[in-house]
This record gives structure tokens, C-alpha cells and sequence, in this order.
């Protein structure tokens, strides 16, 4: 079995399904699904798109 558990974009932290989080597509190619956990919303961490290398907060 195979679970894939989603790993904030900012922190690297797994993201599970209870904690409190967000995900939205990328703004700039709109094919990557970001992840931010809570802290890093709060923080506003920036990430980047591992697809088009977008950065953004
Ligand atoms: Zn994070
Ligand atoms: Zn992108």
C-alpha cells in the first residue's frame, strides 16, 4: 500500500489529512499542486514550484 502523504513546500514537513493546511495550484504554470502547512500560511514562508521554479510567498 502506498499512501502519499503531502509535504509542505516551504518547510518540508508531511502535511497529514487532520492537520490544518492548504494547498492551491501554481499561480504561474497552474499544473503543480502546493502545499503549505499551517505554520508556514501563518509565517508566510515563501516556496517554490518545483516545476517551473515560481517563488512566491
Ligand atoms: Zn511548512
Ligand atoms: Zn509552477
Amino acid at each position: 500500500m502506498n499512501v502519499r502523504v503531502p509535504t509542505c513546500m516551504s518547510c518540508g514537513k508531511k502535511i497529514y489529512p487532520t492537520s490544518k493546511s492548504t494547498h492551491f495550484h501554481c499561480p504561474s504554470c497552474g499544473e503543480t499542486e502546493i502545499w503549505r502547512c499551517e505554520t508556514c500560511r501563518k509565517f508566510v514562508n515563501p516556496y517554490t514550484c518545483p516545476k517551473c521554479g515560481f517563488t512566491g510567498p
